[in-house]
Order: structure tokens, then sequence, then C-alpha cells
């Protein structure tokens, strides 16, 4: 843990970090709970009252030499990202990239944190609107992207002068350990980003009951998002969540099929389809769904599936032994309603790997009974709906819980426009299988959450805005 600007290194408690992939035992890292969270709270509350007093400049050059770090020290990030949560080597690498591009762009942008003059509507009365760093910030991360879900919450926060307590996912505190060294090295002022590892139930109800919190920003399952947000009702905090997604992707017949379909091996089988934004139904018009699904299908049985650190590796293992039995059971119940499996449908087995693999697979035939249609599967698996009406495909899409991405595929920009304007989403990517930027929001609608993270509305989610109404009569 790093508390004040020291390492802890030793604590009565230990939390043992399993690799993935291959079983074994990677490390045993210390963790604290209740007290531990208290005093850091108590240390980011100490520094905040320096760190909202610096410039914004001088905490944007010391993002952007943590940004700097991180690129140096990619590698070592990578892999600590791959042993204790799976993901290919070079797609972890891709995830420092990004983590390291979202801190830099809050470098540029702690410059820029700006208020208003207001015109008053007497005479002699000056309007000001000054916008401040909310405070102490908690922010809650998940283990499936463990390293830029951290700096997409702490560049924006230092950067408007919040001080910060991260708690990682206790199964990946490995790669924040080693953002902290970049931090350190940086030579971040103690209290100013501290990080606490150890378990939820002991590190949450501190985080969202001490009233020295005034933000909280989570990544994570909706439930645990509903709860942190009842939790911080009791005095009041910002918050922040980003929580599941149900992403439909929409292939009309007008698109070009093969983007389409690059496009949804991208956004489901990356990270194994472990990612919030990944694409959950595919809704295909029925004159072109049987092309498009034979080339899918063609592309997803080339998919390598191993151990991420080995070259050429596209999909990785599941977290754990529950995430593959969510994903054995949405298969199972896809099947008993009426599925076809098109490719894959069973675990993956190889000598020295564990058994948390599971194949890519394509689905044909789904339909809304399946659980796989409302439920986040979170793996490897794809479903292919049919549709010939646009409106009704529409209405399929905008499920009626989550609205974080969507997709769709057309060349008529015109239709796209339609799209735009209908999908109940927060992000909607038109023949981009990526939409996500540093200079962008992101973040969802309904049970998908409240808040953005990145560009300047990721800002705006650690200022608070005060009136100040001046009377200047002489
Ligand atoms: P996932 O299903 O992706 O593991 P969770 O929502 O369970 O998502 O976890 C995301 C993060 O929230 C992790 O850091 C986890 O430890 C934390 N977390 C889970 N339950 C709680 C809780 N009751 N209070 C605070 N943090 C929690």
């Amino acid at each position: 843990m790093y508390i004040n600007g020291r390492w802890i290194e030793s604590t009565e408690h230990t939390i043992e970090i399993i690799n993935p992939a291959t079983g074994e035992h990677v490390q045993e890292v210390a963790a604290g709970g209740q007290k531990e969270t208290k005093e850091t709270i108590d240390a980011a509350k100490q520094a905040f009252k320096m760190w909202k007093n610096k410039t914004g400049k001088e905490r944007g050059q010391y993002l952007k030499e943590i940004a700097r770090l991180m690129v140096e020290k990619k590698d070592v990030l990578a892999e600590a990202i791959t042993k204790e949560m799976g993901k290919p080597f070079e797609d972890a690498k891709r995830e420092i990239l990004v983590a390291a591009d979202y801190t830099e762009w809050y470098g540029e942008e702690a410059k820029r944190v700006y208020g208003d003059v207001i015109p008053a509507s007497v005479p002699d009365k000056h309007l000001m609107v000054v916008r401040q760093p909310v405070g102490v910030t908690a922010a809650i991360t998940p283990w499936n992207f463990p390293v830029s879900m951290i700096t997409r919450k702490i560049a924006p926060a230092l950067a408007a002068g919040c001080t910060v307590i991260i708690k990682p996912a206790p199964s990946t505190p490995l790669s924040a350990i080693e953002v902290f060294k970049c931090f350190h090295e940086a030579g971040l002022p103690e209290g100013v980003a501290n990080l606490i590892i150890g378990p939820a139930e002991e590190i949450g109800p501190e985080l969202t009951s001490n009233k020295d919190v005034r933000k909280l920003t989570f990544t994570g399952s909706t439930n645990v998002g509903k709860h942190l947000m009842r939790e911080s009702a009791t005095n009041v905090k910002k918050v922040s969540m980003e929580l599941g997604g149900h992403a439909p992707f929409l292939v009309f017949e007008d698109a070009d099929i093969d983007e389409a379909v690059k496009g949804a091996l991208l956004t489901k089988f990356k990270n194994a389809g472990q990612t919030c934004i990944s694409t959950n139904r595919v809704y295909v018009a029925e004159s072109i769904a049987e092309v498009f699904q034979r080339k899918l299908t063609e592309k997803v049985a080339e998919l390598k599936v191993g151990n991420g650190m080995e070259a050429g590796v596209d999909v990785g293992p599941l977290v754990n032994e529950q995430a593959l039995e969510k994903v054995q059971d949405h298969v199972a119940d896809a099947i008993k309603h009426g599925g076809e499996v098109l490719v894959g449908g069973n675990t993956f087995e190889k000598e020295g790997l564990s058994g948390n693999f599971y194949q890519p697979t394509v689905i044909a035939n789904a339909n809304e009974s399946m659980k796989i249609a409302t439920e986040e599967t979170f793996g490897p698996v794809l479903p292919v709906f049919t549709f010939t009406n646009e409106d009704d495909v529409i209405e399929r899409a905008n499920h009626d819980r989550y609205g974080l991405a969507a997709y769709c595929y057309t060349k008529d920009m015109s239709r796209g426009y339609h799209l735009m304007n209908e999908l109940e989403y927060g992000i909607i990517g038109i023949n981009d299988p990526g939409p996500v930027a540093a200079q962008a929001p992101f973040g969802g609608v309904k049970e998908s959450g409240v808040g953005r993270e990145g560009g300047k509305h990721g800002m705006d989610e650690f200022v608070e805005e005060k009136f100040v109404s001046m009377n200047v009569k002489r």
C-alpha cells in the first residue's frame, strides 16, 4: 500500500494473487482494513490544503511526468496486468498507453479549469462563478482494466486539485502498485495520491461513511454501484458511477460486412469479452445474415486462445472460476432456447493452463427469451439476432436496463444520424468499434451509471461551482 508518501509492505493481513491463466501463486501483498482507510483519509485531507492551492500548471507538470514514466515502464506495468488478470501482454501494453494518454491529457487540461463572469441585472453588482476542487476523493476500481480505470479517475481528480484514495480490486493490486511507483518517482507530494489494498467489506464502509471524503468515483457492477450510491447518500457525497452495460451491435444491409465483422471481433473478444462496452448482442439484417455469420465464424475460429504472456495470443483466460461458470450457464441456456453454436461452445483446455478458459463462441438463432439477451455475459460469447425493420431493431436495441455503449454499421449517414438520436446509450460507435478517447466523455445512461470520464466533462466531476455575488458600489 502507499499511504501518505510511504510504502507499507507488511501488515497483519495479506492478499494472495493468483495468475488466472495458470492457477499459480504470483505474489502476496499487504492489505489494510478500516483503521488504515481512516488514516489514509486523514492524510489525504491534510494534503488537500496544500494541493488545491498549487497552480493548475504545477499540478499538470506532475501528471505529465507520471504519464512519461508510465510509457517508459510500459513493459513492467503490462506484465503485472497480464499476470494478475490474464489479458494478452500486447493488449496490456495498449492499456498502459491509453492510461498514460489520459494522464497526459489531464496534465494539459489542469491549466484550463475556467470560471464564468455573469452580467448582473442590477447596477454595481458583479457576479462570478469559480470552480474549485471537490475535496478528498475515493476511487474504487475493477480488475478488467486495472490501470486505465485508475488513471481515468486519478488524473482528472489531481488536475482539478483533489487528493485521492484508490482502492483497486483485491485480485489486481500489482499493476496498481506499479502505477504508484510512477507517482512516487515523479515526486508527487505526500498524501496527494494514496493506495489502499484490502477487502471491500472493510474499506468500503469507511470510504462511504467518512464525511471527509467528499467525492466517490466507482467503476464496477451495477449492484455494487447502487449500494455505494445509497451509502454515499448518508452524507451527500458527489458520486460518479461507471456500471454495467449490454451493448447492441447493429449491422444494416448496406454495411461494409468485412468492417462489421472486424468490429464485432474487436468489441466482443478483446479482453475475453470482459469489458463493460463489449458487444453483447449482434443484430444483423436478415438479408445479409448468412454471409455475415459465415465470415464472422471463420474469423472467430482463427482466434488464438492461451496464456497472455505467449506471443500471438488473442484471447486469455476468464478472471476466475465464477466468471467461467456464468459463461457456461449462458451458453447452456441459449442452446436450450433454440440457439445454434456456430463455433466454440465449450471450455478450452491445454496442458499448463488453468481451467479458466472458454473457446471464442458464436451463437446463431438468438432470441429474446435467452438469458444472454438481457444479462451481461462478461465472456467470449457472441449471440447473433436478426431483424427486418429499422424501428423494430432500435426498440430491441434499447435495452430496458442498461445504456452504456451501442454500435451500428451502415453506409447511410442519415440513418447513422437517426440511430445516434434514437439509441438510448451514453456512447455510440458508428462504423467505429473503438469509441473511446481521452478528450471525450465516457459513461452511461439508465442503470449504466451517472457522470462521465474523459474530456472536459470528466473534469466537471471533480469540481464544485461556487457562485460569488459582489456589490462593488463605491
Ligand atoms: P466485478 O464484478 O467486476 O468484480 P464489483 O462491482 O464486484 O465488480 O467490484 C468492483 C470494485 O468494487 C472492486 O474494487 C471491488 O473490491 C469493489 N467492491 C465490491 N463490493 C464493494 C462494497 N460493498 N463496497 C466497496 N467496494 C466494493
